[in-house]
This record gives structure tokens, C-alpha cells and sequence, in this order.
């Protein structure tokens, strides 16, 4: 019944500065996700490979003989060592001819910078014979397309801005309507903090069969990714009708949500400085910033956000023991008592920067962010924090003993979740 396999995709990065390690290979993570996006197929392998023909035709037949659509970059420049167009022309069984518009683009470009034309410019406006054309808009060497081994295999330059342009203006189209019609697969990702990958393993075991005991097994999956301090799940659907795929996503949801409760704190690209943000602004509230430890980092997080002046108030950087006291009022005995690194002293900075300031929420931050400075009763990674609405503060303490900027990354994402609580309870 619903169990469709997708088109499978491939791509094939071409270039020796690729296998020596000289460049990094991101047209390959540029065109997997862009494929990954259209909803249609899988991409199946990355292939990178050195600029020698028989390499090249090797790559390129395994690939068109495995997949339907096979992207490939590189080796259209105009020097001896670029030879795609040969040895796609020669996989296809047609000769290299000059593409008469890039040929006269290139001409009329090299006459406005006043360039001389060399014979071997002549060689990256070649393509295929018979193979359809793309116009490189971004640069020299056009872009083509050949029928090889069943696949539609689409050629790019190596430049990534001219890759990229092509692609998305005219190869990701024009694959569009090749698979017009073809089954859909549908992803979705749920954002998850404060809970480890293996707990959230764990919560979730069992999850697709619960949710769907007589669907295929392979019409769904179930993935994981880290992308400290969150943790992505991701669902993958697979069927012919969309909307089936669509309910079994929103009844998996459901599931999710209910085995994670809160620690699931949104869906999709947003990540925890984001969702902050919006429930700041659903209710107009604002907030404002005491960080000790995080150096700032919240208030970077923050205001990486577009639009953050609207809910953005203050941010303070009170690393100094006589700061926290001279501009917020911090009591000397609370600091003699307990130290700066306590409960006491984080609800005493978070009530006093928000009073400053006017604003809805306080926040403050104070740990031990080490190396160094931790002691047998706080080591490091110890940190605590504290959020203080118009009527109450909510405190938590951290024992985290990772890195500095690990310990730092996790007490700013900490100090908006707690934000994210308050700001998100009905009121
Ligand atoms: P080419 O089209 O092979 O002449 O490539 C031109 C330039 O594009 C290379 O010198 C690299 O700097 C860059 N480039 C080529 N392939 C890639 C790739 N897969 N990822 C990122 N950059 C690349
Ligand atoms: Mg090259």
C-alpha cells in the first residue's frame, strides 16, 4: 500500500583541490540539502573525485546506472585539467560543440573588461552536443544537461556562486518537472533541549510502531542529530498521498510531545534564541540581561535574531564581584555568604536588571566556566541562573563539566529555555 521508495539522487564533486584536501567540498552539503528540500527524492551517495578522465567516467556511470537524477560540479574551466565536458560528451556518444550564446557572452564580457581572448577560453563554453543548456548568469561556463545510463545527470561549474545560482534558478526547476508527479516525501523536525541524545533515544524507542502498528515499516523514520546543546528529531514520511504522510507526521508530533513534554520547545529552523523571541513578543514583554560567566553570549544569542529591538531591553556584562555590587546592588553579604557564584546572587542580579531597566523579565547568569577556579563544593561547569518576572523568580543550577565555551553555550541556551517558561505560561 503506502510504501513508496523515492527517486534516488546522486552527486558528483569533481576536482583535485577536493581529494587533496585543499578545498572543502560544499557544493556537495549545498546540493544534497537542495535536493532534500524539494520533497521528491534521496540523495543516495556523494562522490568526489580527481580531475583524470577515466576517474571522471567512472564516477559518473556508477551514479547515473544507481540513480535517476545525479548532480555534478566541477572541471568546466577552460584549462587542460578541466574535462568534464569530454568525458560527458564521450559517455554520451556525441562530440564537445561550442555553445554559440556563452561563446558570445563571454566575448562581449571580455571586450568590456578590455581581456584578451586566449584559444583555451574557447574550451568552458563547450558542452555536450545536443544536451540542454543552462546560461551561467554568474559566470563563463554554462551549465548542461545529458541523458546517461537512465539518469538525467545535470553538469556545474565548480565556482560555488555560480553553482549555486545555476542551481537554484534553473536546475532545481527543471527537475521540479521531471518528477512532477512523483510520491512525496515529507520531513519534519522537532527541536529538543536540556535532555541528551541517548535519553531522548531511549523516550522515544518503540515510537513509529506505537504510533502506526499496521504502516510499512519503511513509510516512516526516525533520526537523530546533535547540534549541541540541541537535539534534532526528525521524522521522515513516505507515501503516495501527501495528506497520509502529513497525518501520520502531525499523529507522530503528538507522540513526540508527549513522551518529551517540555523539553520539546519547537518545530522546524528556529532554534531556542527564535522561539524566545517570538513568545516575548506574543505577549509584549521585554527582557534584560545580568551575565556573568556567559560574557555576553545571551545577549549575542538574542540579538542575533532579526527584529530583537522590539523585546530586547538591556544586557549587562558583570564579570567583576564589585561590578554585580556597585551597578546592581548586590549585597555584600550575600556575596560574603554564599559568593557570586550562588543562587542568592543570580535572584539579586536578575530582580535588580530588570527593575533597571524597566523591563518584564531579569535574567541573570553566574558559574564557574573553567578551566580554572572551581572548588570541591562548585566545580567546574557549576552555574547558576535565575529569571525574575513582575511577581516571582525562578532559579536552577547547572553541573556541567565540559569545556569553557561548552559550559558557556549551555548556561545562555539554559538561561532562555527558563526565559522561554516564563515567557510561554498563561498569564
Ligand atoms: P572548477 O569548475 O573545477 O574549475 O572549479 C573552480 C573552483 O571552484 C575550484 O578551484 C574551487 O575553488 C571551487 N570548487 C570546485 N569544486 C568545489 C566543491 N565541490 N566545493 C567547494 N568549492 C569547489
Ligand atoms: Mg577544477
Amino acid at each position: 500500500m503506502a510504501f513508496v521508495a523515492a527517486v534516488l539522487a546522486e552527486i558528483v564533486t569533481i576536482g583535485d583541490e577536493l581529494t587533496r584536501g585543499e578545498t572543502v567540498d560544499t557544493n556537495s552539503a549545498f546540493l544534497a540539502g537542495r535536493l532534500t528540500e524539494l520533497g521528491v527524492c534521496s540523495v543516495g551517495w556523494l562522490t568526489s573525485c580527481r580531475d583524470v578522465r577515466a576517474d571522471i567516467a567512472d564516477a559518473l556511470v556508477r551514479a547515473a546506472t544507481r540513480a535517476k537524477i545525479v548532480l555534478v560540479s566541477g572541471g568546466l574551466g577552460p584549462t587542460e585539467d578541466d574535462l568534464t565536458v569530454d568525458v560527458a560528451a564521450e559517455l554520451a556518444g556525441v562530440e564537445p560543440v561550442v555553445d554559440e550564446p556563452s561563446r558570445e557572452r563571454m566575448e562581449r564580457r571580455f571586450a568590456r573588461a578590455h581581456f584578451k581572448l586566449t584559444p583555451n577560453n574557447i574550451r568552458q563554453v563547450r558542452v555536450p552536443s545536443g544536451a540542454r543548456v543552462f546560461d551561467n548568469r554568474n559566470g563563463l561556463a554554462p551549465g548542461f544537461e545529458i541523458a546517461l545510463r537512465g539518469a538525467s545527470v545535470f553538469f556545474m561549474p565548480g565556482i560555488p556562486r555560480e553553482m549555486s545560482r545555476l542551481c537554484d534558478e534553473q536546475i532545481i526547476p527543471r527537475i521540479g518537472e521531471l518528477l512532477a508527479g512523483a510520491p512525496r516525501v515529507l520531513r519534519r523536525i522537532w527541536r529538543v533541549f536540556g535532555v541528551g541524545e541517548s535519553h531522548v533515544d531511549d523516550r522515544l524507542s518503540g515510537l513509529l510502531a506505537a504510533v502506526d502498528p499496521t504502516a510499512p515499516a519503511d513509510s516512516a523514520s526516525l533520526h537523530f542529530n546533535v547540534q549541541f546543546p540541541d537535539v534534532l528529531v526528525k521524522v521522515i514520511a513516505r507515501d503516495e498521498d501527501e495528506a497520509r504522510a502529513r497525518a501520520r507526521l502531525d499523529r507522530l508530533g503528538t507522540e513526540i510531545r508527549a513522551r518529551l513534554g517540555e523539553a520539546v520547545y519547537g518545530e522546524g529552523d528556529d532554534g531556542l534564541p527564535a522561539v524566545v523571541g517570538a513568545a516575548l513578543r506574543a505577549r509584549g514583554a521585554t527582557v534584560a540581561l545580568a551575565e556573568s560567566c556567559t560574557g555576553g553570549l545571551i545577549g549575542h544569542l538574542l540579538t542575533e535574531v532579526p527584529g530583537s529591538s522590539e523585546y530586547f531591553r538591556l544586557g549587562m556584562v558583570l564579570y567583576a564581584n564589585q561590578e554585580k555590587v556597585a551597578r546592581l546592588g548586590v549585597s555584600e553579604a550575600t556575596l560574603a555568604q554564599h559568593g557570586a557564584v550562588s543562587r542568592e546572587c543570580v535572584e539579586e542580579m536578575a530582580r535588580a536588571v530588570r527593575d533597571l531597566a524597566g523591563a518584564t523579565y531579569g535574567v541573570a547568569v553566574s558559574g564557574i566556566a573553567g578551566p580554572s577556579g572551581g572548588t570541591p563544593d562548585k566545580p567546574v561547569g557549576t552555574v547558576h541562573l535565575a529569571v525574575a518576572s513582575m511577581s516571582e523568580v525562578h532559579a536552577k543550577v547547572l553541573a556541567y563539566p565540559g569545556t569553557r565555551s561548552q559550559v558557556k553555550q549551555l548556561a545562555a541556551h539554559w538561561a532562555l529555555k527558563l526565559l522561554l517558561t516564563e515567557a510561554s505560561k498563561q498569564s
